[in-house]
């Protein structure tokens, strides 16, 4: 099996059974995002104590490719700190704009490494930017609260 098969894998694993996903009632911090591109649609929400994150869940309609990211982000951050969160989203969005020219640290992105494909398609780096973009704002809302 070759690296792109494997990660197409990955994703399909992620979207067909989806880690953090119906929205959690205790929460510190909410977005929802749209990617009208596609049409993808996905709430976050972020439980916070104070710069770590004890759990993010999700609910969202939309493409494989966005609900792989949400599940997948769900993975990577549970019980982590924001600034964890801040490394992984600052890697995954230069993968994301590479245009498949970049070789993802896996060690770093874990599982989120199996989107490097999808950076040679402009039109689907939004879709699984989508999350990892509502996820940033809902922390950001539960600052100012
Ligand atoms: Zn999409």
């Amino acid at each position: 099996m070759n690296l792109d098969s494997l990660y197409q894998e990955i994703i399909l694993d992620h979207y067909k059974k989806p880690l953090g996903s119906g929205l959690q009632d205790n929460f510190s911090g909410e977005a929802f995002h749209v990617n009208t591109s596609c049409g993808d649609e996905v709430t976050v929400r972020v439980l916070l104590d104070g710069n770590q994150i004890l759990n993010m869940t999700h609910e969202g309609v939309g493409c494989s490719i966005s609900r792989a990211s949400a599940s997948v982000l769900h993975a990577l951050t549970k019980e982590e700190t924001t600034e964890t969160f801040h490394v992984l989203l600052d890697n995954f969005v230069d993968l994301m704009h590479s245009q498949g020219k970049v070789v993802p640290d896996e060690e770093v992105l874990g599982d989120a490494a199996a989107f490097a494909g999808v950076s040679k398609y402009p039109a689907r780096v939004k879709c699984a930017l989508l999350p990892w973009m509502a996820m940033k704002d809902a922390i950001e809302g539960a600052g100012n609260e």
